[in-house]
């Protein structure tokens, strides 16, 4: 992780990954099946080989590195696929083969039962998809404090309900193997961040992008 300068009252920003700093939207176009727009998506969409290829938006590595020197920067993401990274019995490379996908079912079954039939609780950084965001972030140069895995659009509200959040930047759109990134909005999670006043941007990569909300958050006009 490149570590965030000094934390002393800096204000608190939780930023979304997928469509709001990556072309996520890329990824899912390609594994819409049978093309997009479709309504599956395949199961090697949300592997890390995959995930890794993603590429940054314009402007988000720097905006976040600008915003930084005012922000503590925690990245907020529904990505609880594939469990916990642990019990996991196969690495990756298994998921090339033909039966790939049944080695996929084992290593979830595995890693989602096995921590329930011990009561475990999964943290953030228990879940296998912590270690891939973290390997993109840090690959990428992202400045950041923190990185958050929760399992659904919904429980990021439920997360930022419990944290301090001054802003919170995040496309908010979903189906995009239907209709591509910006297009349809959760308006349910909308209306919860209005009705429990946290202060949020929707991303868009058109009308408030990177440049539009770095300008209105460090007035730099
Ligand atoms: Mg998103």
């Amino acid at each position: 992780m490149i570590s965030n300068p000094t934390k002393v009252n800096k204000k608190i920003l939780f930023c979304d990954i997928d469509s709001t700093i990556n072309d996520h939207w890329k990824r899912i176009k390609k594994w819409t099946i049978p093309e997009f727009p479709g309504e599956q998506i395949h199961w090697k969409a949300f592997i890390r080989k995959e995930l890794m290829k993603d590429k940054p938006l314009p402007n988000a590595i720097n905006s976040i590195s600008r915003l930084s020197e005012k922000y503590e920067i925690h990245f907020l993401t529904a990505r609880g696929f594939n469990g916990s990274k642990s019990y996991r019995l196969f690495s990756e490379r298994w998921y090339d083969y033909s039966f790939g996908k049944l080695v996929l079912k084992i290593n979830n079954f595995l890693s989602v039962k096995l921590p329930k039939l011990k009561n475990d609780l999964i943290n953030s950084k228990q879940k296998y998809a912590y270690s891939i965001t973290k390997d993109w972030l840090d690959s990428n140069g992202f400045v950041y404090d923190s990185i958050n895995i929760v399992d659904s659009a919904d429980q990021k509200v439920n997360f930022l309900k419990k944290v301090k959040c001054d802003l919170f930047i995040d496309d908010l759109s979903h189906s995009q193997n239907l209709s591509g990134s910006y297009v349809k909005l959760y308006d349910s999670v909308i209306d919860n961040l209005i009705k429990n006043n946290i202060n949020f941007e929707i991303f868009n990569i058109e009308f408030n992008n990177w440049a539009h909300i770095t300008e209105k958050y460090l007035n730099v006009r």
